[in-house]
Protein backbone atom coordinates (compact mmCIF):
# COMPACT_ATOMS: atom_id res chain seq x y z
CA UNK A 1 0.00 0.00 0.00
CA UNK A 2 2.99 1.99 1.19
CA UNK A 3 4.87 1.98 -2.21
CA UNK A 4 1.33 2.51 -4.11
CA UNK A 5 1.30 5.43 -2.24
CA UNK A 6 4.68 7.14 -3.17
CA UNK A 7 4.17 5.67 -7.15
CA UNK A 8 1.01 7.80 -7.10
CA UNK A 9 2.93 10.99 -6.05
CA UNK A 10 5.51 10.09 -7.96
CA UNK A 11 3.67 10.27 -11.15
CA UNK A 12 1.52 13.55 -9.85
CA UNK A 13 5.15 15.38 -9.35
CA UNK A 14 6.08 14.43 -13.09
CA UNK A 15 3.07 15.30 -14.32
CA UNK A 16 2.63 18.58 -12.55
CA UNK A 17 6.37 19.04 -13.73
CA UNK A 18 5.77 18.30 -17.17
CA UNK A 19 2.40 21.13 -17.15
CA UNK A 20 4.58 23.71 -15.05
CA UNK A 21 7.51 23.26 -17.86
CA UNK A 22 4.73 23.50 -20.66
CA UNK A 23 3.77 26.39 -19.34
CA UNK A 24 6.53 28.12 -19.15
CA UNK A 25 7.54 27.71 -22.52
CA UNK A 26 4.26 28.82 -23.75
CA UNK A 27 3.82 31.85 -21.74
CA UNK A 28 6.98 33.92 -22.44
CA UNK A 29 6.42 33.27 -26.18
CA UNK A 30 2.91 34.69 -25.95
CA UNK A 31 4.01 37.72 -24.03
CA UNK A 32 7.15 38.13 -26.53
CA UNK A 33 4.86 38.28 -29.31
CA UNK A 34 2.30 40.79 -27.83
CA UNK A 35 5.53 43.01 -27.17
CA UNK A 36 6.45 42.74 -30.56
CA UNK A 37 2.60 43.92 -31.50
CA UNK A 38 2.77 46.60 -29.58
CA UNK A 39 6.22 47.89 -30.52
CA UNK A 40 5.44 47.43 -33.95
CA UNK A 41 2.68 50.35 -33.90
CA UNK A 42 4.88 52.60 -31.77
CA UNK A 43 6.09 55.15 -33.90
CA UNK A 44 9.78 54.04 -33.35
CA UNK A 45 11.07 57.95 -32.75
CA UNK A 46 13.20 56.05 -29.96
CA UNK A 47 13.16 59.70 -28.37
CA UNK A 48 12.04 58.49 -24.94
CA UNK A 49 9.65 61.18 -24.16
CA UNK A 50 7.83 57.93 -22.74
CA UNK A 51 10.24 57.82 -19.78
CA UNK A 52 11.84 54.92 -21.49
CA UNK A 53 15.16 54.05 -23.51
CA UNK A 54 13.14 53.77 -26.72
CA UNK A 55 10.05 52.08 -28.02
CA UNK A 56 10.78 48.37 -27.74
CA UNK A 57 11.75 48.90 -23.37
CA UNK A 58 8.62 51.35 -23.82
CA UNK A 59 6.01 48.19 -25.06
CA UNK A 60 8.14 45.67 -22.79
CA UNK A 61 6.77 47.93 -19.56
CA UNK A 62 3.13 48.31 -21.38
CA UNK A 63 2.83 44.03 -21.23
CA UNK A 64 5.34 42.78 -19.18
CA UNK A 65 5.05 46.24 -16.04
CA UNK A 66 1.42 47.40 -16.49
CA UNK A 67 2.79 50.19 -17.58
CA UNK A 68 0.27 53.20 -18.60
CA UNK A 69 -0.33 53.26 -22.47
CA UNK A 70 -0.02 57.26 -22.56
CA UNK A 71 3.21 57.98 -22.66
CA UNK A 72 4.12 58.20 -25.81
CA UNK A 73 4.33 61.66 -27.37
CA UNK A 74 4.62 61.85 -30.61
CA UNK A 75 2.01 58.45 -31.31
CA UNK A 76 -0.62 61.04 -29.84
CA UNK A 77 -4.80 60.45 -29.76
CA UNK A 78 -4.45 57.83 -33.19
CA UNK A 79 -1.48 55.44 -30.86
CA UNK A 80 -4.10 55.89 -27.40
CA UNK A 81 -6.78 54.35 -29.98
CA UNK A 82 -4.65 51.67 -32.00
CA UNK A 83 -3.44 50.20 -28.65
CA UNK A 84 -6.51 50.49 -26.44
CA UNK A 85 -7.85 48.14 -29.19
CA UNK A 86 -4.65 45.52 -29.35
CA UNK A 87 -5.38 45.50 -25.37
CA UNK A 88 -8.74 45.40 -25.31
CA UNK A 89 -8.71 48.63 -22.87
CA UNK A 90 -11.05 51.50 -22.56
CA UNK A 91 -9.50 54.37 -24.50
CA UNK A 92 -11.86 56.23 -21.56
CA UNK A 93 -10.94 54.76 -18.64
CA UNK A 94 -9.19 56.73 -16.19
CA UNK A 95 -5.90 55.10 -16.74
CA UNK A 96 -5.30 56.51 -20.25
CA UNK A 97 -7.69 59.30 -20.87
CA UNK A 98 -5.18 62.37 -19.38
CA UNK A 99 -3.43 61.24 -22.47
CA UNK A 100 -0.61 64.19 -22.16
CA UNK A 101 -3.31 66.37 -19.87
CA UNK A 102 -0.21 68.11 -18.52
CA UNK A 103 1.75 68.26 -21.72
CA UNK A 104 2.04 71.13 -23.94
CA UNK A 105 3.40 69.97 -27.47
CA UNK A 106 6.34 71.39 -28.85
CA UNK A 107 8.41 71.53 -31.68
CA UNK A 108 12.23 73.09 -31.99
CA UNK A 109 13.09 75.60 -34.84
CA UNK A 110 16.87 76.41 -36.21
CA UNK A 111 17.97 80.11 -35.50
CA UNK A 112 18.91 80.10 -38.90
CA UNK A 113 21.21 83.72 -38.49
CA UNK A 114 23.06 82.12 -35.70
CA UNK A 115 23.54 78.32 -37.35
CA UNK A 116 27.11 77.77 -38.22
CA UNK A 117 26.36 74.40 -40.35
CA UNK A 118 27.97 71.98 -37.53
CA UNK A 119 25.05 69.36 -38.48
CA UNK A 120 25.77 67.71 -35.22
CA UNK A 121 22.22 67.94 -34.52
CA UNK A 122 21.49 65.92 -37.58
CA UNK A 123 23.41 63.22 -36.17
CA UNK A 124 21.26 63.17 -33.22
CA UNK A 125 17.72 63.65 -34.25
CA UNK A 126 15.73 60.53 -34.00
CA UNK A 127 13.57 60.49 -36.45
CA UNK A 128 15.92 62.81 -39.68
CA UNK A 129 13.62 65.98 -39.33
CA UNK A 130 17.26 67.77 -39.79
CA UNK A 131 18.22 68.59 -42.75
CA UNK A 132 21.12 70.80 -43.78
CA UNK A 133 24.61 70.52 -45.11
CA UNK A 134 28.05 70.86 -43.22
CA UNK A 135 29.03 74.49 -43.02
CA UNK A 136 25.36 75.18 -44.23
CA UNK A 137 22.55 76.03 -42.49
CA UNK A 138 20.47 73.85 -41.17
CA UNK A 139 16.63 73.56 -40.92
CA UNK A 140 14.11 71.40 -39.10
CA UNK A 141 11.26 69.84 -40.82
CA UNK A 142 7.90 70.76 -38.98
CA UNK A 143 6.03 68.07 -39.39
CA UNK A 144 8.40 65.38 -39.26
CA UNK A 145 9.88 66.73 -35.26
CA UNK A 146 8.19 65.06 -32.66
CA UNK A 147 9.68 67.46 -29.81
CA UNK A 148 11.79 64.88 -28.34
CA UNK A 149 14.33 68.47 -27.55
CA UNK A 150 17.52 66.06 -27.99
CA UNK A 151 19.23 68.32 -30.72
CA UNK A 152 19.00 71.07 -28.54
CA UNK A 153 21.42 69.18 -26.08
CA UNK A 154 24.01 68.90 -28.94
CA UNK A 155 24.14 72.11 -30.95
CA UNK A 156 27.02 73.78 -29.68
CA UNK A 157 25.47 77.46 -30.33
CA UNK A 158 22.49 77.34 -28.56
CA UNK A 159 20.27 78.27 -31.83
CA UNK A 160 17.90 75.51 -31.87
CA UNK A 161 14.87 76.76 -29.90
CA UNK A 162 11.23 75.52 -28.46
CA UNK A 163 8.55 76.65 -30.19
CA UNK A 164 5.33 75.62 -29.01
CA UNK A 165 2.70 74.44 -31.38
S1 LIG B 1 7.74 58.31 -26.65
FE1 LIG B 1 6.91 56.97 -28.25
S2 LIG B 1 8.25 57.29 -29.99
FE2 LIG B 1 9.33 58.09 -28.21
S3 LIG B 1 10.60 56.35 -27.49
FE3 LIG B 1 8.71 56.30 -26.35
S4 LIG B 1 7.41 54.92 -27.51
FE4 LIG B 1 9.05 55.52 -28.88
S1 LIG C 1 13.33 68.08 -31.29
FE1 LIG C 1 15.17 68.01 -32.54
S2 LIG C 1 15.94 65.91 -32.33
FE2 LIG C 1 13.81 65.89 -31.63
S3 LIG C 1 12.63 65.37 -33.44
FE3 LIG C 1 12.67 67.61 -33.37
S4 LIG C 1 14.44 68.15 -34.64
FE4 LIG C 1 14.63 65.96 -34.16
Amino acid sequence: MFIIIILVFSILSFLLGLILSYTDYIFPVKTEALVNKVNDILPQSQCAQCGYSGCYPYAKAIINKNEKINKCVPGGDDLLIKMSKLLNLDKNSKDVNNHNASFVYTKVKIDEINCVGCSKCVLFCPVDAIIGAPNFVHTVIQNSCTGCNICILHCPTNCIKIVEE
